[in-house]
């Protein structure tokens, strides 16, 4: 074991706690005596794949269990580092195998494109159309499409949307100038969303849900895999991260975690006038208590407790749904809610991350209308060459970022 210590701030600690795993421990120290909290991140060893972190566990104390002195040394004890690894077993699970290493993800264009093809509104299509081109202009995703790679090396038998999509993009690029059908993508419709209708008007939100959850299909290829392991797949490389649930006593103190994978993140925006304090919202601890008191299952009691929610892992995309239609009252929020092109991810984050962490806008998708099921969906995109366009079915136009921001986004798309 290493042990590297500091005088302040934050003290790192490498240690080698099992021969399969390595993990690198970061202690961090509040104030200057009685208390340490432990936190660890964990990599596995090359090419068995990534796990980003685990849940914190705290050690107090002078003298014992991560003693410190001074806010000086930090002397983790055998005791301490088991505590911290107890919780590394029981929170996140290594994937068995790696479906695609994220390292081949590529956040920019690997090649410059003029801007792609119009769409052609097939009846009530606008809906698919603005949610194709928000994702034919996601950098990873088309720079992965365009090599063709995934036809290449497919395994999926039958239908497969990911060769679907593939075909879409490569078509968008090549007929530049141009307006085309969104055929490929049409003929499967009622294969990615039987409850879908040709000629009706749908949510674009729920098809863009559909077409990853299809396309997550598609990377599995009929293979059984462990849960992590599925959240290794390039969908989940790109758009994927994970939230953390967070449960602390208040009567012991002890602290439960649960984490849950997503593809994006919905937002309320009742009360709100900006993405960034819908999202304050999002993680704003919630307190448990009364009628809802919660089984803590370390001091055995129904005690009150405080419940918070973390993005732990980031995304590379960060897919933001605007909740604009109200399911119960069946009426839209028609309201601005402002949005930045820079959006620092950081005060969201569960503590262990990276500061800042900047997210730059690179598509809108906007909902004119009233009901989901109807009115008119079109969107904004940055191509290749940095310039922002508008696409509504077959028209491309150029427009600048100040008219991007100023629109009533229902979905927003932020890269790394
Ligand atoms: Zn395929
Ligand atoms: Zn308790």
């Amino acid at each position: 074991m290493v042990i590297a210590a500091s005088t302040g701030g934050t003290i790192s600690i490498t240690t080698i706690p099992a021969p399969t795993e390595s993990a690198l421990l970061t202690v961090a120290h509040t104030g200057t005596g009685s208390r340490v909290i432990i936190e660890s991140g964990l990599s596995t060893t090359p090419g068995t794949g990534t796990v980003t972190s685990i849940p914190t566990t705290t050690a107090t104390g002078p003298g014992r269990n991560g003693a410190v002195s001074g806010g000086a040394t930090i002397i983790p004890t055998t005791e301490a580092l088991r505590s911290v690894f107890s919780g590394l077993q029981s929170g996140v699970r290594l994937p068995q195998t790696v479906l695609f290493p994220p390292e081949r993800i590529h956040l920019n264009w690997t090649q410059q494109f003029k801007v792609g093809a119009g769409l052609e509104n097939v009846g009530n299509t606008c809906y698919l159309n603005s949610a194709l081109q928000c994702l034919t202009y996601t950098p990873p995703f088309a720079n992965y499409m365009l090599s063709q790679e995934h036809s290449a090396t497919c395994k999926k038998l039958g239908f497969c949307m990911m060769c679907t999509m593939q075909a879409h993009i490569s078509k968008v690029f090549k007929r530049s100038g141009d307006t085309i059908s969104p055929v490929e993508v049409l003929a499967v419709l009622n294969l990615i969303a039987n409850h879908f209708h040709h000629g009706r008007q749908e949510d674009a939100h729920e098809f863009l849900q559909c077409t990853l959850e299809a396309m997550q299909e598609s990377c599995l290829a009929e293979s059984k895999f462990d849960r992590e392991t599925q959240e290794t797949t390039f969908i989940h490389q790109v758009f994927g991260g994970q939230l953390r649930s967070r449960i602390k006593c208040l009567n012991c103190q002890a602290v439960s975690d649960t984490f849950e994978t997503f593809l994006n993140i919905l937002l309320e925006i009742k009360t709100v006038s900006d993405v960034s304090t819908a999202l304050e919202q999002f993680v704003r601890p919630e307190i448990l208590g009364g009628p809802d008191a919660y089984s803590c299952s370390s001091c055995k009691k129904m005690v009150t407790a405080i419940k918070s929610l973390t993005i732990h892992r980031s995304t590379n995309v960060l897919t933001l749904v605007l909740k604009r239609f109200d399911i119960c009252a069946g009426e839209k929020i028609n309201k601005d809610v402002r949005y930045p092109e820079y959006l620092d991810l950081y005060p969201f984050m569960s503590e262990t991350q990276e500061k800042p962490l900047v997210y730059r806008l690179y598509a809108v998708l906007v909902h004119y209308g009233r009901s989901s099921h109807s009115g008119h969906y079109f969107c904004y995109i940055k191509a290749s060459d940095g310039q922002w366009y508008r696409m509504n079915d077959n028209s491309v136009i150029i427009t600048d970022i100040q008219s991007v921001l100023a629109k009533q986004a229902y979905v927003l798309f932020y890269i790394k």
